[in-house]
């Protein structure tokens, strides 16, 4: 069997086994060496012209890993207040924060506008409503370029079954009401889904968005959302996204456009998943086995509360199991489902899984877990968040959030 964690050095100096004997267990465990080149591909995108990387925060919003990007010199995109307040301390300049968020209220607005920071308004409610709030100001707008992608239906975030974005067909009525505002519409975003390792889907989109930027002016810049993939069954030799290949295709149709317009706008992308995902890994300990009805489980101490991706969205997260240290990569393999400490049927890790033979006290490490892992984790069942460790450049482990203690889980009550 192969292994992600020993063909990448994934903990450096340190092993598995002393990271959870020192941290605890559930644990995130992030290696800065991944996260930096992740970082680093994204940035390269359609050579030859302005292009700004957005990291969609969402993804992962570790205080040190915004450092990280920060200082890789993406920019930033921000869903809410929270995300934008956590953009600013991690040291992001507000001209390099971009807020696109959904269904917000005119003082969560108008934070962002007392900042400088601008705003991508997502219906025509919401444009009406900025407009109220700065009059002759700047703003940009989310299209829905028709067509969407993901890896399940909760993630497309375009095409005909989806809340986002103002459709192509309200375009006149968007420019309406922003003229009424005096409005000036500086750039125009989509972002089409989540997870794609098909890029078809995607360039359509781009190309249906270039489209739909010939009717406006001049814009300042031109957005084409995040959503590329990794690949979750690398341990079955699964292939990273073919950004080569994409680029290629991506640039032609950029280059098309330029031509056809006769200028050059700035253009961005939004990746998340991309930039931390297998970067993070999940390491939880084996607390005990059992059949139940012929069925074998191995119960660990990673409940959907600490990583929420399998049990929402049906999703593959491949798992290695460690004993004493060692990555088992042979002997005998056997189905077990793998699930956590959370009082419901779906706490599920990974389900009738093959893997090889786990026992109590064994340590799992769950891959790809560096996305949409702590950044979706909550109290359900009064657990704890547990902590994340950073795995630096020079193979050392660095503490980035301890694990959430009792009196944080009683701060929020009014006694
Ligand atoms: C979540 C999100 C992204 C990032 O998506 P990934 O699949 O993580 O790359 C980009 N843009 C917007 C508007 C988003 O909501």
């Amino acid at each position: 069997m192969n292994s992600y964690i020993e063909s990448t050095s994934f903990f450096g100096n340190v092993s598995a086994e002393e990271l959870a004997t020192k941290y605890g267990t559930p644990l995130y465990v992030y290696n800065e060496r991944i996260l930096r080149n992740s970082m680093r591909t994204v940035s390269k995108l359609i050579q030859g012209y302005r292009y700004v990387a957005n990291y969609s925060m969402k993804a992962n919003s570790n205080l040190s890993i915004l450092k990280i990007v920060n200082e890789e010199g993406l920019n930033a995109d921000a869903m809410s207040e929270g995300e934008i307040r956590l953009l600013m301390k991690a040291g992001f300049s507000t001209d390099r924060i971009f807020f696109v968020p959904n269904n917000v209220s005119s003082q969560e607005m108008q934070f962002a506008i007392d900042n400088g920071i601008l705003v991508s308004l997502d219906s025509l409610d919401q444009l009406e409503r900025y407009g109220n709030l700065d009059r002759g100001g700047r703003c940009a707008i989310r299209i829905n370029p028709g067509v969407g992608a993901g890896h399940h239906s909760k993630v497309v975030t375009a095409g005909k079954n989806t809340k986002f974005a103002i459709s192509r067909d309200d375009i006149d009525e968007a420019l309406e009401i922003a003229a009424r505002h005096e409005l000036t519409i500086v750039g125009i975003n989509q972002h089409v889904g989540s997870l794609f390792m098909d890029p078809e889907p995607f360039l359509q989109a781009v190309s249906n968005l270039l489209s739909v930027a010939q009717r406006f002016g001049r814009l300042e810049f031109i957005d084409f959302g995040g959503g590329y993939g990794v690949p979750y069954h690398k341990l079955d030799n699964e292939q990273s996204f073919d950004f080569e290949n994409f680029e290629v295709k991506f640039k032609a149709l950029v280059d098309e456009f330029v031509s056809t317009v006769g200028y050059t706008p700035l253009f961005k992308t939004e990746p998340g998943r991309y930039v931390c995902c297998e970067g993070g890994v999940l390491l939880g300990r084996v607390h005990a086995t059992k059949d139940n009805a012929g069925r074998k489980y191995a119960g660990t101490d990673i409940g959907m509360n600490v990583l929420a991706r399998p049990a929402i969205y049906d999703a593959w997260h491949d798992i290695e199991v460690i004993r004493n240290s060692e990555i088992i990569t042979d002997g005998d393999l056997e189905k077990v489902t793998l699930v956590g400490n959370i009082c419901e049927t779906g706490d599920i890790i990974a389900d009738d899984r093959l893997l090889p033979k786990i026992k109590t006290e064994d340590l799992v490490c769950v891959l790809d877990a560096g996305a949409y892992g702590y950044s979706m984790s909550s109290n359900y069942n009064c657990r704890l968040r547990p902590a994340e460790v950073l795995i630096t450049e020079n193979g050392d482990d660095k503490l980035i959030r301890r694990r959430e203690n009792y009196d944080d889980l009683f701060s929020s009550f009014e006694l």
